[in-house]
C-alpha cells in the first residue's frame, strides 16, 4: 500500500497534506512516511520469522538518525560502509552486535574503530584487506570474525554503475580466487573466518540473478566445508529493487516471494547436505526499505521557453538528488495540488551551474511558478548522495507519523558550509 496519495486534490502522505509541509519547512524537503518505513522492514522481518536470519539495513541508502532509530528497535541490524557510519548506528541506537561492515577500502582507524566495538562481521574484499585486519586485530589482543565479499560473476541486468557482481568490478574477490583466499584467511592467527556474502547489484527487479549467485555461494560453502572450513552464516546481499513509476518498467518482484524462494533453496540444500542444520542468514537491503517510503519537495521558480525545449526550473537540483544525474535514473514528477489548466511538456531542472543538472525529462506538467512538485520514490540515495555544489545547504528532512510531521533533520545554513574554512595568513 502506498501511503502517498491524494486526498480532495492534495498529495498526503499518510494523513498530512504535503502542501501543509512545504509552508511549514520551505523547499526543497524530504519527506518521508514512518508508517511506510514500518511496512517494509517488516516485510523482510516477517518472511524471517522463527529463522535464524539477520536484516542489515544498508544504511548508505539513507543514514538519517531517526530512520535508524525507528529500525533498530524493530530488531535491524546495519551494514556499514565507513566508521562514519558506525558512529551513526551507535547515535541512532543501533546494536553493533548486528553491524557488518563492508566496502572495499577499510583504513586501519575504521578496523580499529569497528573491532573496539566488537561488531557482527567484517565483509572483507581482497587478500590484503585480510591482512591488514589480522595485524590490527592482533595489535589489540582480539580476534576478526570475517566474511569473504565473493564476487559471483552472475549479470545483475540493471544499469552498468549499480551492477556489482561481474567480473570486470572493482567489488569481492573473484569466484576462481574464492577458496584460495579462504584457506589463506583460516591462516592467520586473529581472524575467525565466520561466512560469505554478496552483492551482485541494486535496482534489481527480477530475484534470478540473487537466486543464481546464492547458488554459487552454496557451491563454495560445500567444497569449503569438505576442507574442514564451516560457515556460519551466509548473506546474500541486498539489491532488491522497487517501482519508480516509469511507464515500460517490469514491477519488482515482491519481498515476500524473493525471500520465500530463496528459503526454500536453502532449506532443500540444508536437508540434503547437513541433516537440516540451519545456517544464519543474512540480508542487507536498502533500497527496499527506503526508497518509496520519500519524496523531494520543490517548488517551480520558473517556467522557461526554450529554442527546442520547455524547462521547468525548479529549487532543488542534482546536489539534492543526484540519481538523475548519475545515473539516468527517471523519477516520478507529481504536482502536490493538482490544478486543471493547460499541459505543457518540460524538462525540470535545478538551478545549478550543469548541463547535467536534471531531475526529469520530457514530462508532462500544467504547473504554474509558485506550485510545488513531489519527486517520488526519493528515500534512498537521495539525501546521503547529496553535496553541497554550488554552496547550496542541504534540504531538510521531515519524518510523518500518520498526522504529525517531525522535522529529522535541519535545513543547512550556507554559513554553516564554510565555516570549516580559513584564510592563509
Ligand atoms: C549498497 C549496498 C547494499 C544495498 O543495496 P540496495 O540495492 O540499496 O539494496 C548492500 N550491500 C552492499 C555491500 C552495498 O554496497
Amino acid at each position: 500500500m502506498s501511503h502517498f496519495n491524494y486526498q480532495d486534490g492534495v498529495l498526503h502522505a499518510e494523513s498530512t497534506s504535503l502542501s501543509d509541509i512545504a509552508a511549514q519547512f520551505g523547499t526543497p524537503t524530504y519527506v518521508y512516511s514512518k508508517a511506510a518505513l514500518v511496512e517494509n522492514f517488516d516485510s523482510y522481518a516477517n518472511a524471517c520469522t522463527g529463522r535464524d536470519a539477520l536484516v542489515c539495513y544498508a544504511m548508505k541508502a539513507n543514514s538519517n538518525l531517526a530512520i535508524l532509530d525507528i529500525l533498530a528497535r524493530r530488531g535491524a541490524g546495519f551494514d556499514i560502509v565507513s566508521g562514519g557510519e558506525l558512529l551513526r548506528v551507535l547515535a541512532g541506537g543501533g546494536d553493533p552486535s548486528k553491524v557488518i561492515f563492508s566496502g572495499v577500502g577499510k583504513t586501519v582507524d575504521e578496523m580499529r574503530l569497528a573491532l573496539s566495538h566488537d561488531i557482527l562481521c567484517f565483509n572483507v574484499e581482497s587478500i590484503p584487506e585480510l591482512h591488514r585486519l589480522n595485524e590490527v586485530a592482533g595489535s589489540m589482543g582480539q580476534t576478526a570474525r570475517v566474511s569473504l565479499r565473493v564476487n559471483p560473476n552472475v549479470d545483475a541486468k540493471t544499469h552498468p554503475y549499480i551492477a556489482t557482481g561481474l567480473k570486470a568490478n572493482k567489488f569481492g574477490v573473484a569466484f576462481v580466487d574464492a577458496l584460495d583466499t579462504y584457506r589463506a584467511a583460516a591462516a592467520l592467527p586473529h581472524l575467525e573466518v565466520a561466512g560469505i556474502d554478496c552483492h551482485i547489484g541494486s535496482q534489481l527487479l527480477d530475484d534470478a540473478p540473487l537466486l543464481e549467485a546464492l547458488d554459487k555461494l552454496i557451491e563454495l560453502i560445500d567444497t569449503l566445508g569438505s576442507e574442514g572450513i564451516v560457515l556460519h552464516h551466509l548473506d546474500i546481499g541486498g539489491g532488491l529493487g522497487i517501482d519508480y513509476g516509469e511507464a515500460g518498467e517490469a514491477a519488482p518482484v515482491a519481498v515476500g516471494d524473493y525471500l520465500g524462494r530463496l528459503f526454500k533453496r536453502i532449506d532443500a540444500w540444508r536437508a540434503e547436505r547437513y541433516d537440516g542444520a540451519p545456517i544464519k542468514v543474512i540480508f542487507e537491503p536498502g533500497r527496499s526499505i527506503v526508497g518509496n517510503t520519500g519524496v523531494l519537495l520543490t517548488t517551480v521558480e520558473f517556467l522557461k521557453q526554450g529554442e527546442e525545449k520547455n524547462f521547468c526550473v525548479v529549487d532543488a537540483a542534482m546536489n539534492d538528488l543526484m540519481r538523475p544525474a548519475l545515473y539516468q535514473a527517471w523519477m516520478g514528477v507529481q504536482p502536490v495540488v493538482q490544478r486543471d489548466g493547460s499541459a505543457n511538456l518540460y524538462d525540470v531542472v535545478g538551478p545549478v551551474c550543469e548541463s547535467g543538472d536534471w531531475l526529469a525529462r520530457d514530462r508532462i506538467l500544467s504547473a504554474q511558478q509558485g506550485d510545488v512538485l513531489a519527486i517520488m520514490s526519493a528515500g534512498a540515495y537521495g539525501l546521503t548522495m547529496s553535496s553541497n555544489y554550488n554552496t547550496r545547504g542541504r534540504a531538510a528532512e521531515v519524518m510523518i507519523d500518520g498526522g504529525q510531521a517531525h522535522l529529522i533533520r535541519q535545513r543547512e545554513n550556507p554559513a554553516d558550509l564554510f565555516a570549516l574554512e580559513s584564510l592563509i595568513k
